[in-house]
């Protein structure tokens, strides 16, 4: 008992200390604003930090490094908090909350970003869109710089401009001993090639820096057909988005029609198929293109117009709100047959909420020019990635939305690639991981091996050091 109380104090006294050499907010249990700065996107992962240090710069950030790694803590990362299984954080352990590592100096003569590590995706579109310019992201604004461009990064300008990390020049980064490096085409190599994909495994990007696309206003927006309907639209969809033009994108997807006034009051609530088209040329060039659809079924809706790309990359936000309870499964798919057609139709006219939906991104185009040992991200020749995800506000429905997410993984699985997007996997094991990285999984564990042997950098969809 007593041995217990001196190791207690011992522990506030130690903390007191790191505390002390941390310029930003660190906060504990017992700490005003520890229980919301513990909070996650995901209101279904309840996660207790030991420490939470709001790092305010580089050098926060090798404090917290060094700390964890002399001092045996586990240690976790934060960006923007989204990730499905909650990796931005840990129990027990110290998490390195980036979250006031903020800013973007966009260089224009160069059409360049540097994005400082902690920024969110709406950050980015709010400074670089002043300029006319962007670069490639996902569909969400509020989701972290951090995890979607380490993962990969697939959205609306993906067939056109490559994924997030087909953009990335260069990452400033705090590795496993303590060391800040930048990684390029020019140094550490290695570790340029392990990030673009690999995830956080490798350290604390502190710094990236983006290739800018001239791209200010989109031809965007959704068209929705009826359930019905759904088969033909997929096969039509599918047969299309092979060889579309590179300008356009669209990703499939099952819904519930939300009771908004965005949408006409007769569809409101209902389930429909729908594709969200985003092209980056004019409006005329933009129907032409789409011309093909007049010969797929009638649409309930055709809303593709004008809009900033901002705007459209934060259409969706207000729908999907921090703390809702999410639950996702995921793989990458190369075709639809009809049998896997007929599975998606039959779990797709039954969302098991208003929120909850099935979503293909294409990933062909400029993706697959990138060769697939080029980047660790190494599903470059499959069409879509897919992603299942069951989300709702209430936590009494936890239950029924991952049964339902399961299930239709389950049974769609079987005509998909072994291995899914990261950004879109629960934790589910390390053979997933491995089958994911496929041929390039070897090479990311020497990597590993190289910068981080005693796998600090474990909180992620985790690629242990080789040889362990
Ligand atoms: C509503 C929603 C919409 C989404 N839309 C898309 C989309 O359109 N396209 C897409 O590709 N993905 C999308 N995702 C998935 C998203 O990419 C992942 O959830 C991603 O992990 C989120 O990154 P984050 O920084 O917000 O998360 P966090 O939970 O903070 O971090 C996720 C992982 O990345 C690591 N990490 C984060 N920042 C850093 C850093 N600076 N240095 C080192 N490691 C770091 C963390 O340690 C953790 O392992 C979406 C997710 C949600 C919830």
């Amino acid at each position: 008992m007593t041995g217990n109380l001196e190791g207690e104090k011992r522990m506030t006294a130690d903390y007191t200390e790191f505390r002390g050499s941390v310029r930003g907010e660190t906060l504990e249990p017992g700490d005003a604003g520890y229980h919301e700065a513990r909070k996650l996107y995901n209101g279904m992962i309840d996660k207790k930090p030991a420490l939470i240090a709001r790092c305010v710069d580089v050098a926060d950030v090798m404090t917290c490094v060094n700390y964890a790694r002399d001092n045996g803590i586990l240690l976790a990362v934060r960006g923007g908090g989204h990730n499905g299984p909650g990796l931005g954080s840990c129990d027990g352990g110290l998490v390195i909350d980036l979250s006031r590592m903020k800013g973007v100096r966009v260089d224009p003569a160069v059409r360049t970003a540097d994005v400082a590590g902690g920024c969110l995706w709406g950050d980015v579109d709010h400074a670089t869109h002043a300029f006319g310019m962007a670069v490639p992201a996902g569909i969400v604004s509020t989701t972290g710089v951090g995890g979607l461009t380490l993962g990969g990064g697939i959205g609306h300008l993906s067939r056109k401009c490559g994924l997030t990390i087909d953009n990335l020049l260069a990452v400033d980064m705090v590795l496993a001993d303590g060391r800040f490096v930048t990684a390029n085409d020019e140094q550490h190599q290695d570790l340029y090639w392990a990030v673009r994909g690999g995830g956080g495994n490798f350290g604390v990007v502190t710094n990236f820096r983006f290739r800018l696309h001239p791209v200010g206003m989109v031809s965007a927006g959704p068209m929705f057909w009826a359930m019905e309907d759904a088969p033909e639209v997929m096969r039509r969809y599918e047969e299309f988005i092979g060889d579309a033009p590179e300008e356009l994108n669209g990703f499939f997807a099952f819904l519930v029609v939300p009771p908004v006034p965005l949408f006409p009051e007769a569809l409101h609530m209902r389930t429909v198929c729908g594709v969200v088209w985003c092209s980056t040329a004019d409006q005329e060039r933009t129907s032409q293109m789409l011309e093909p659809t007049a010969r797929w079924p009638k649409p309930l809706l055709s809303g593709v117009g004008p809009m900033p790309l901002p705007v459209l990359n934060s259409l969706f936000d207000g729908l999907f709100q921090p703390g809702l309870q999410w639950y996702w499964k995921a793989d990458f798919v190369d075709h639809l047959t009809d049998e896997s057609i007929a599975r998606h139709v039959k779990f797709g006219s039954n969302l098991p909420t208003m929120f909850s939906t099935m979503h293909l991104y294409p990933i062909n185009g400029a993706v697959h020019r990138v060769g697939v040992n080029a980047t660790a991200f190494s599903y470059r020749k499959a069409k879509w990635a897919e992603v299942i995800v069951g989300v709702d506000p209430d936590a009494a429905n936890a239950g029924k939305i991952t049964e339902w997410a399961k299930s239709y993984w389950d049974a769609v699985h079987p005509y998909s690639a072994p291995g899914a997007y990261v950004n879109f996997m629960m934790e589910e094991g390390s053979a997933r991981v491995e089958a994911t990285y496929g041929e390039n999984y070897t090479r990311l564990q020497q990597v590993k091996a190289k910068y981080d042997p005693q796998n600090l950098f474990r909180v992620n969809q985790n690629i242990p050091p080789s040889g362990k």
